[in-house]
């Protein structure tokens, strides 16, 4: 179905466990309930899963709501709590056992054990094997622990027609008597996600296919409460380039990772995630507004998606370049901080503006344009790297100082006329451009690539270029104090 074409209300939800970082794999989850919702005039909600109490942590909440923000993946509610909401979850357990439902386990642990240890025995799938489901709870000792199981279906079969997998089918009998709430009253797992999606008025349930067999007990319980049952659209997950399940050995970071460590736009990790697993005919670049036109779940594959680097990072330059140059002055000033071991001041702030639009295309992340731009901040004489070097030493005979005083008779000094100046003097040598602009390069950036010459000259002013190039000329005063 094309996007917008829905029929019921769209509500989805992410729901993510906060056990660690926000990852790759939930990012993209996210980023199709946030497009599926938008796409349809729907909702977008969020509910942090922490009932896994040992393995929660707040650090993992502030991390997941952190690389969502960064993501602009925004909830069109405050997120739900899912512990908090315990109370409410043994509520439908006890309302399930009082209809019939569901009913009072009191088999011990061992027991559960030996049952086990016979099924494997037998080479039997191990099951609950329902030795409560017919009992009358008086036959349990006073007092004895006990926990609430759902009476499931046991013939017949479910069929969920699944948006991305299709019709997918298991027989009932393949199903156990889950337990929904444990004997100390806690609920499991699968009821509170099953009483959450229905308070929350959940529609559409958009997440990995590691959860589709669970949707199967998830359906039968809420057809157990008669709730209305949700569309189910389970995503393949990513997979590495090697095509194993996505790893930490294949740059499967906390979304933090990619901001941070990689610096990576925003705007780039999203259209990456979006055609990781979803397309819309070849259209690569596809942004926010694009996205929630075309979004639709028929565009998302069945096969596993592969994460490619590389990929993500041509898309990170192309967003690169596409960015305000205000913007990414921000984002690569603490970077640029960072390698000189000082802050940069407003002049050199400046300089970094004034050079910004030729310095953000020829970077693919943040870090490597912050390194690109170093030279403008270095104070002199300038460390010259290995390729500036041979760059100086295969320069045409005093092409440098011809350059030099070239340059120096420059009236007013901007780009075009140091541009002018620069081929007057290579015409009236009959030799090429690159053979006096390369040497100059060298001398005023101390490497051997830069944004366009004319532009670096300019913003260097004249006297830091003349004296950048005074200090190539006269390399033994790099050495120490002058005499
Ligand atoms: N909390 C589950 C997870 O992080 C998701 C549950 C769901 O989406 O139904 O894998």
């Amino acid at each position: 179905m094309a996007a917008g074409n829905e029929t019921s209300p769209v509500v989805t939800r992410f729901a993510p466990s906060p056990t660690g970082f926000l990852h790759i794999g939930g990012a993209r989850t996210a980023l199709f309930n946030y497009l599926f919702a938008k796409a349809n005039g729907g909702k977008f909600l969020l509910r942090i899963e922490d009932t896994d109490r040992a393995r929660s942590t707040d650090a993992a909440i502030a991390a997941i709501l952190d690389g969502l923000d960064w993501l602009n993946l925004d909830a069109d509610e405050p997120p739900v709590m899912q512990f908090e909401r315990a109370p409410r979850h043994a509520e439908v357990a006890n309302q399930l056992l009082a209809n019939g439902h569901a009913y009072k386990c009191f088999a011990t642990a061992e027991e559960l054990e030996t049952m086990r240890a016979e099924q494997r025995a037998a080479k039997l799938p191990m099951r609950y094997d329902g030795r409560w489901r017919e009992r009358s709870p008086d036959e349990a000792p006073a007092g004895a622990p006990f926990v609430i199981r759902l009476r499931a279906p046991k013939e017949g079969s479910v069929t969920i027609q699944d948006r991305v997998q299709g019709a997918v089918t298991v027989a009932n009998a393949e199903l156990d008597d889950m337990v929904l709430l444990r004997s100390d009253g806690t609920p499991t797992y699968m009821l509170a996600v099953v009483v959450d999606d229905h308070d929350m008025g959940v529609t559409y349930v958009i997440r990995g296919d590691d959860h589709l067999n669970n949707a199967f007990r998830q359906l039968a319980l809420i057809r157990a409460m008669g709730w209305p049952e949700p569309v189910y659209a389970h995503v393949p997950l990513i997979h590495g380039s090697d095509g194993a399940k996505l790893s930490k050995r294949h740059g499967a970071l906390g979304v933090d990772a990619y901001r941070d460590e990689l610096g990576m736009l925003p705007e780039a990790v999203e259209n990456y995630l979006l055609r990781l697993g979803w397309g819309h005919g070849d259209e690569e670049f596809i942004d926010r507004s694009r996205a929630i036109e075309l979004f639709d779940l028929s565009g998302v594959g069945r096969g596993p998606a592969r994460f490619d680097t590389k990929k993500l990072e041509s898309v990170n330059g192309h967003y690169l370049r596409l960015a305000d140059d205000a913007r990414l002055v921000g984002l690569v000033t603490p970077r640029i901080n960072a390698l000189l071991g000082r802050d940069i001041d407003a002049r050199e702030t400046g300089l970094l503006s004034a050079l910004m639009h030729d310095l953000k295309p020829r970077a693919k992340d943040l870090n490597e344009l912050a390194a690109a731009t170093l030279f403008l901040f270095r104070s002199r004489p300038l460390a010259m790297d290995e390729r500036a070097t041979k760059l100086l030493e295969a320069a045409p005979d005093n092409i440098l100082d011809a350059a030099r005083m070239t340059l120096g008779q420059v009236a007013e000094w901007s780009a075009e006329n140091l541009e002018v100046a620069v081929k007057g003097l290579a015409e009236a040598r009959a030799i090429g451009l690159g053979k006096v602009a390369q040497p100059l390069r060298a001398a005023v950036t101390g490497t051997n690539v830069s944004p366009g010459l004319f532009e670096v000259l300019a913003v260097l002013g004249r006297e830091e270029t003349l004296g950048r190039i005074d200090d190539a000329l006269r390399p033994q005063k790099n050495e120490g104090p002058a005499a």
